[in-house]
């Protein structure tokens, strides 16, 4: 079968079979029970910024890319106001009392940003913390691989919004896919400009370059193994099913996108590359997890929190225990050359993060965020250098820089998610082949 894949995943030092059996069994159920909990459901996006590089195709009316919006009074009162994923422990500050007295009940309020500010002493005023946080935010800001959303934005369930099938396609969809590869990634010199970069070019370019590649085609591999195992099957004007639709898999629609026959050659290829996009943003997870297990996971329900800590502490320990089987260090090494190849990187990379305000369809467009924020969050804990020495004892400002904001903390972990449930489903696709 096309979708039993063999052998080591390339860049990394592990095989398809050890990450099957190691995400199946271990981490998929694990972060199933993980992503219902309120503190990673919720997830703040605006979705009404204007595409930066062409004229919106005025967005689809279709009835499935519609996002439903949050009611008020199921949004945890701990994410309402200025939402600060803090460190368990930490002392409460001045600055902690003036985020508090800062706290609104306002669904669509934009104030999520992480601040570690444990060494700050009491004389510290309203205003030089506005000072601070602007600073903050502009030495955060280098570090970015991704647009972070400053400007507005409301709380989205993602439970009440499951990724699948919208009936998105055609050219919308295709000028979006069209320009991440043709213009947002890395090309061989060899390959031929205005066509889709064939597999086998991509060893022609160097490990970052073809990195950046896999991981793109990888996010794009899950997308469509969501839709294609979330398909509509029946549409709500059938009598004999649910008024919303039936949903399940399409085994036809994976196999036209995925088979060598219908993919000239490249399906198999494309499927390698999700395990490629799994085991890197692993590894982010990995790096970060001192510093991530550290985090109080606050929604104002204590029982609630305890909880997500205790689960967070679990998959991160199993996580951790896999990790090296991709090894980041050995990328943008080399002095200046390096340097400048790492800022195109990020470049190309933030381009991609602003090409998703030019999806047309909602529901995509919202996922579409999601994953590449939390892409974009694995990068810069992997190549920012900022995580590279954490230290969980050093939580001074002025010693360790680092910080992440609830957005990304949720991005990183939901987008994790979809990849490790890509996998799950990958398995069940290969099940019906048997
Ligand atoms: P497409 O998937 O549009 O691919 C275009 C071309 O890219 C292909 O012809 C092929 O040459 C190449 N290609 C395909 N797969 C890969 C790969 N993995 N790696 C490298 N090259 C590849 N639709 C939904 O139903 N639900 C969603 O939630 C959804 N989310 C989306 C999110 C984004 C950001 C975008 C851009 C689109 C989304 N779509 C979604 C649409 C979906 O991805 C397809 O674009 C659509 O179904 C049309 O598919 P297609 O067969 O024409 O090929």
């Amino acid at each position: 079968c096309f979708c039993k894949l063999n052998g080591v995943i390339d860049d990394c030092s592990c095989t398809v079979d050890t990450v099957d059996y190691f995400n199946n069994a271990k981490i998929y159920p694990r972060l199933q029970s993980l992503l219902v909990r309120d503190y990673f459901r919720f997830f703040k996006v605006n979705l009404n910024r204007p595409c930066p590089f062409w004229v919106d195709d005025s967005k689809c009316a279709m009835r499935y890319c519609h996002v439903q919006p949050c009611k008020e009074k199921d949004i945890p009162v701990g994410l309402k106001g200025a939402d600060v994923p803090r460190h368990i422990h930490i002392n409460e500050s001045p600055v902690d009392k003036y985020k508090a007295n800062q706290q609104t009940s306002d669904c669509n309020q934009n104030s999520d940003h992480n601040i570690e500010l444990g060494y700050l002493n009491t004389t510290i005023s309203s205003e030089t913390y506005a000072g601070f946080e602007r600073w903050q935010q502009h030495d955060d800001s280098l570090d970015n691989f991704c647009i972070t959303e400053n400007d507005g934005g409301e709380y989205v369930d993602l439970l009440l919004n499951p990724e699948r099938y919208t009936g998105y396609k055609g050219p919308s969809a295709h000028r979006i896919w069209r320009s991440i590869y043709m213009e947002n990634c890395f090309r061989p010199e060899t390959s031929t400009k205005n066509t889709f970069i064939r597999s086998s070019k991509i060893d022609d370019m160097c490990l970052e370059k073809r990195a950046f590649y896999r991981v793109i085609s990888g996010l794009h591999t899950s997308i469509n193994i969501h839709l294609s195992s979330k398909y509509l099957l029946s549409s709500q004007n059938r009598l004999d099913v649910s008024p919303e639709g039936t949903w399940g898999p399409n085994f036809d629609e994976f196999q036209r996108r995925f088979s060598p026959e219908t993919t000239d050659g490249e399906g198999p290829n494309w499927l390698k590359n999700l395990y490629f996009i799994y085991m890197l943003e692993l590894r982010a997870l990995a790096k970060a997890a001192p510093y991530l297990q550290k985090l109080e996971y606050y929604t104002g329900n204590q029982i609630e929190d305890k909880d997500t800590r205790l689960a967070v502490n679990d998959i991160l320990n199993i996580v951790s225990s896999f990790s090296e089987h991709f090894n980041e260090s050995v990328m943008f090494n080399g002095g200046s050359e390096a340097q400048l190849l790492k800022d195109e990187f990020k470049q190309h990379f933030r381009n991609i993060s602003r090409i998703m305000d030019c999806v047309g369809c909602d529901k995509c467009r919202l996922w579409g965020k999601l994953q590449t924020q939390g892409l974009g969050t694995a990068l810069k804990i992997l190549f920012s250098g900022a995580f590279d020495k954490y230290e969980p004892t050093l939580l001074d400002f002025g010693k360790q820089r680092f910080s992440l904001e609830r957005t990304e903390i949720v991005s990183l972990i939901n987008g994790f998610g979809r990849l490790s449930e890509s996998i799950f489903e990958l398995e069940k696709f290969r099940k019906i082949m048997r």
